[in-house]
């Protein structure tokens, strides 16, 4: 199948597939090796097939960037140590089978429902079973609280933290500054919720930008749950601070977001040098993130392009028979669905200038070229892509044909 591949393009491509390689990927499907034919990377190429489990197939899936590691994080959730409903090894499981690379189980330090039935007083307990839980995993579990007060400042997560006994203070200003004071990456919750903003809208008080400017608030969730907020996405880009997206799960993921039937949780993809806690942490604070909610993908354009073109490579096929119609396909190994829209003056002979690229499927496009080309440029509008509120990203491919 490799055969009708053009020179420039495979080479280009084979680089696209080595820098993208993921053992993850080829471990739930030793099949795809048996398809990768020519070239060893070709396992991507193919969508990993669907088996009997669930689980496996519905793993996270992207592909790291030429220069850092693609880390899915999910940095707010909740166990029976505050108001959550499951012991932490279950978050733990659950990050295993969803195939989540980084967790944090993040627990009200002001609100303890269960605390008659489950006494205790280190409030690092959550925390430390669930480390000893993954301990024989790769994934990695991080240390993290929530800091759960009125507005202002609300809900926040500290996390990255080194104590979680002496944030829980009287004011809620000693608590940021003991968490900072510990190195910790501390965001923003839920600021659109309708609890403490009746109307939705994601909004900061002044205490908020006393926080920024003290550096004591690094980031702000534009995701949480079910929810996306253009306002909050907007406070990001307006404060300069990292865009995070969280499931802040209490019952199951699997019934939270229907994984079985192909849903999944939100993540914050981190792009860090190295796949370390460390490396991570270093990332967050310099905001190189994109989250992950639904079949959005939000993100600043430093991020947000590479992430996208590397996750929907392109592969030329050629022209059909003797006609002008060039065939190209489009080659999806993620989860998510894209969708896309053609922004060059070409036609195309089967879709619409709007389409959609299934999840893990290679989606072929019949391009009208009026001509026999030896180099064609494609481009596309991802409308699910979102670098500010009502702001898409568009992405060019630079294909060769062989004669
Ligand atoms: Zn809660
Ligand atoms: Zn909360
Ligand atoms: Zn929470």
């Amino acid at each position: 199948m490799n055969s009708r591949f053009t020179l420039p393009l495979y080479s280009l491509l084979a680089l696209v597939f080595a820098l993208s390689y993921q053992p993850k990927l080829v471990a739930q499907d030793q099949h795809t090796h048996e398809n990768g034919q020519e070239h060893s990377h070709g396992s991507i190429t193919e969508p990993p097939a669907h088996g009997h489990n669930h689980a496996v197939e519905q793993k996270v899936y992207f592909p790291d960037l030429p220069n850092a590691k693609t880390i899915s994080c999910d940095f707010h959730m909740h166990t029976v140590f505050s108001d959550g409903s499951v012991w932490p090894d279950i978050r733990v499981s659950e990050a295993v089978r969803e195939g989540i690379d980084c967790i944090s189980t993040t627990e009200h330090l002001e609100y303890q429902p269960h605390s008659e039935d489950i006494p205790h007083p280190d409030r690092n307990r959550a925390f430390e079973l669930a480390k000893r839980s993954a301990r024989n995993t790769d994934l990695m579990v991080i240390a993290g609280s929530e800091i759960t007060r009125q507005m202002p400042p609300g809900h926040t997560n500290a996390v990255f933290i080194t104590d979680a006994n002496p944030i829980l203070t009287e004011d809620p200003m000693d608590a940021f500054a003991e968490a900072a004071g510990q190195g910790a990456f501390i965001f923003t919750n839920h600021p659109q919720w309708t609890a403490q903003r009746k109307d939705g809208i994601a909004r900061y008080d002044p205490m908020h930008l006393e926080l920024i400017e003290k550096n004591m608030l690094h980031g702000i969730e534009i995701v949480n749950e079910h929810s996306y907020s253009d306002e909050a996405l907007q406070l990001a880009l307006d404060h300069n601070l990292t865009l995070i997206g969280t499931s802040d799960v209490h019952g199951l993921t699997d019934w939270m977001y229907e994984i079985p039937h192909g849903g999944h949780r939100p993540v914050t993809l981190v792009f860090a040098e190295v796949r370390s806690p460390e490396a991570t942490k270093e990332a967050l604070h310099n905001r190189q993130t994109v989250v992950w909610f639904n079949d959005l993908f939000i993100g600043r354009e430093q991020w947000l392009m590479p992430i996208l073109k590397a996750s929907l490579p392109i592969r030329v096929i050629g022209y059909q028979g003797d006609s002008q119609i060039l065939e190209v396909e489009l080659v999806n190994a993620t989860h998510s669905r894209f969708t896309l829209r053609n922004t060059t003056e070409y036609t195309f002979h089967e879709d619409a200038s709007v389409f959609m690229v299934e999840p893990q499927s290679t989606k072929t496009l019949l391009v009208k070229t009026l001509e026999r080309l030896d180099t064609v440029e494609l481009e596309f509008e991802f409308l699910n892509g979102i670098l500010a509120p009502n702001e898409h990203p568009t992405i060019g491919y630079s294909l060769t044909l062989e004669n």
